[in-house]
């Protein structure tokens, strides 16, 4: 289990430790695919996921708030964590700045807690450089068509926003290789149930069971071996 309790036991006097860091999940995908709604149904349905909140600079959106979707910063504030080192990775994104804040995602994994990074691409390469077994999983959209006009839906975003995104879209798509999972997204719902199976398997992984945990309760005690009197 995942326990992060400090309880130990007559025969362990051992503070309870887990041995399972945090498993880091990172899902990118092409502007207007439905990753941010996944992403919300991913961590409100698998208990155990902390969504990371990344810094922006750019304009918060009708409905977004700080704290929530991002953290909304200036321009030299970012800089200004730049140059302290604050970012695990971070990127310029359709002219604004995001980034990951490093030590709320590594406190987060060393308690055990796996985390979920809803990052670009140009991030996710930058932590595969950085970070051992995190899960990379690309979300498709079902066409461009049905993306076009879901963009189009999207009422914040002035026509010549759309063309660009719709454009940086046909070069990203075939960013999918660099990721270990793809998730066509034509329905939500099924989309869901794949992603949730992504998690599921990788918390049973042979190389992240907790091995003071197998310890503790299968290690065969001398006097119960057989044979032995
Ligand atoms: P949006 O402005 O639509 O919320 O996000 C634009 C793009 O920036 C999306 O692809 C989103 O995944 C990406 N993004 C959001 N936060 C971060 C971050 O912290 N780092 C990187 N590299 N990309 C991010």
């Amino acid at each position: 289990t995942m326990s992060t309790s400090t309880t130990s036991t007559a025969s362990d006097p051992r503070p309870y430790v887990p041995e399972r860091r945090g498993i880091l999940f990172i899902i990118s995908a092409p502007s207007g695919t439905g990753k941010t709604t996944l992403c919300k149904q991913i961590t409100a349905s698998v208990p155990g996921i902390w969504h990371s909140v990344s810094y922006t600079t750019r304009q918060p959106r009708t409905g977004e708030e700080h704290g929530r979707e991002y953290f909304f910063i200036e321009e030299k504030i970012f800089q200004d964590m730049v140059a302290k080192n604050e970012f695990m990775e971070y990127a310029h994104v359709y002219g604004n700045w995001y980034g990951t804040p490093r030590k709320a995602l590594m406190d987060k994994m060393e308690q055990g807690i796996d985390v979920l990074l809803e990052i670009d691409v140009q991030g996710a390469l930058q932590i595969k450089k950085k970070v051992q077994d995190a899960v990379y999983i690309f979300i498709l959209p079902p066409s461009m068509e049905t993306l076009r006009t879901r963009l189009q839906s999207r009422a914040s975003d002035t026509p010549e926003e759309i063309q660009r995104r719709l454009q940086k879209v046909k070069e990203e798509v075939w960013s999918f290789r660099e990721y270990y999972y793809i998730v066509r997204n034509d329905n939500l719902e099924q989309s869901l149930k794949e992603l949730q199976s992504v998690f599921l398997a990788e918390r049973l992984k042979t190389k992240r069971l907790d091995m003071h945990w197998l310890e503790q309760n299968f290690i065969l005690e001398k006097e119960s071996k057989p044979g032995d009197r």
